[in-house]
């Protein structure tokens, strides 16, 4: 590991009333000495951790600004290192020219993530914490910071060990049995075995189909606007971004471009996509345009299928129906302000959540929200249960409770202990891969290298 001292900027690169530098590794405070003076006159290399001193930073005899340096001792740092934070005030060009004085005085630039991958080289923090961290930075609502500062405090890990736990226990029992035949060492009944890798199954299962849900709330889901023309999609796009996007016009086919919005609905962030109606045209332009719309249906993780309640349901409805029975969406009859012609229970029969409203008014839009969350799963979102956060964490959990089907598998089919045992052993490399105790290097790489620097 590179332990040589890392500076970078730790606040975001824009005017603030404060700015932070971070600086980390053996020489930290040797180096921040180089350009901080405490006013008290006292010197940090010879500071316990955990102080805060007043005084000036320096460049060449120049003064840059007043600032507060706080003084980090080993292990008790967030990178598990000696780390001096100097606090400025936030301008960007006093951070440069201070990051500057830094470098000069000795450290080198921090690479994106570099804090928190010297943190988990440390072992402060396992690599489900460190990819907690990213979620809680990029956190856009209160239950994905929820989740976020759960999986940062052990949720997630907690349950991958202890889970690990039981099929190493079991592991090592198969082992030791096979290894030391002459040993007085109880074989493990098949039954008994059963029993640990269906239990540890279940949990992971659970993790998985927590998964959705949980993206959905903190990532948001590609979602789709979709109807004929006219039935007020774009009267709907505007109504839950809060203001004009889409041009609404009497006109049927207005709408020929896909806009996309990020908006929240309840607690769900969806990625919308107003899409052009899905009629037969001649117009080129127009074509062009349904094609898109077509393509983002079918990539779409919810469908809000508009129709219009104040018309009877034509053949083009009908497809969309269809099309919708098979996909997760929900039915949004529309115009429920002006007198109804449409057929509600044919809707149901094709699709089973359904809800009434009024675009142009607003009526019915919290029904809507329930209903969204109810068909994505985020209605029984607990932010306080553990939770798979990124793909990486889903994949080694997918492998995991792949080997442990073969696991079962082999214990069914009367297999030898051995065979029993290469997957269990594959089973728990993956797990400790999700924690990192087992990644390799390129995975830790790519995990930081997704972080922002100064992290
Ligand atoms: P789109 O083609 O599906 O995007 O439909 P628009 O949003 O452009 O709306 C088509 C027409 O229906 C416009 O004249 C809207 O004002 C009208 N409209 C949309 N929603 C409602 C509603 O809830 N009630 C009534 N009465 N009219 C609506």
């Amino acid at each position: 590991m590179d332990t040589h001292t890392i500076a970078a900027i730790a606040t975001p690169q824009a005017a603030g009333g404060i700015g932070i530098i971070r600086i980390s590794g053996a020489g930290a405070l040797s180096v921040a000495e180089r350009v901080f003076v405490p006013a008290s006159g006292k010197s940090l290399t010879r500071s316990a951790g955990y102080r805060a001193y007043f005084g000036r930073v320096s460049h060449n005899g120049k003064d840059i600004d007043e600032a507060v340096c706080l003084v980090f001792r080993a292990p008790h740092s967030y990178t598990g290192e000696d780390v001096a934070e100097i606090s400025l005030h936030g301008g960007l060009f006093v951070m440069q020219k201070a990051l500057k004085a830094v470098i000069e005085a000795g450290a080198r630039p921090a690479e994106a993530g570099e804090f928190t991958k010297r943190a988990f080289l440390n072992g402060k923090l396992d690599l489900s914490g460190a990819e907690a961290v990213m979620s809680l930075i990029s956190a856009q609502n209160e239950q994905a910071s929820q989740a976020a500062l759960n999986a940062l405090e052990g949720s997630l890990s907690r349950e991958i060990k202890s889970a690990a736990g039981d099929i190493i226990a079991v592991a090592a029992n198969i082992a030791a049995w096979v290894d030391y035949p002459d040993d007085d060492i109880e074989e493990i009944s098949a039954e008994r075995l059963i029993a640990v890798f269906t239990g540890v199954l279940e949990r992971l299962e659970k993790l998985l189909s927590r998964f959705d849900s949980g993206q959905a709330v903190t990532e948001g889901v590609p979602a789709a606007i979709a109807g004929r023309p006219n039935v007020g999609k774009s009267t709907l796009m505007n109504l839950l971004t809060g203001y004009e996007r889409s041009i609404v016009t009497p006109y049927a086919g207005t709408t020929r471009d896909v806009v996309e919005e990020t908006v929240r609905v309840g607690n769900v962030v969806l990625r919308l996509s107003d899409t052009a109606g899905l009629h037969e045209t001649d117009d080129p332009v127009e074509s062009i345009g349904i094609g898109f719309a077509k393509k983002k249906l079918e990539r779409a993780s919810l469908i809000l299928a508009v129709f219009d309640g104040s018309d009877e349901l034509t053949q083009e409805d009908i497809k969309l129906l269809e099309f919708c029975s098979k996909r997760p969406s929900v039915a949004i009859i529309n115009k429920t302000d002006i007198a109804q012609r449409i057929d509600v229970n044919l809707i149901s029969s094709y699709i089973n959540k359904t809800v009434e409203i009024s675009a142009a008014t607003g009526e019915g839009l919290s029904e809507l929200c329930d209903a969204v969350e109810q068909t994505l799963g985020t209605d029984a979102f607990d932010p306080s249960s553990a939770m798979l956060a990124t793909e990486r964490q889903r994949d080694c959990c997918r492998r995991a409770a792949g080997y442990l089907d073969e696991a079962i598998a082999a214990v069914e089919s009367c297999m030898t202990l051995d065979a029993v045992n290469v997957c269990a052993d594959a089973c728990i490399d993956a797990l400790l891969q999700l924690t990192g105790e087992k990644a390799g290097e390129a995975v830790v790489n790519e995990v930081f290298a997704r972080f922002c620097v100064g992290k």
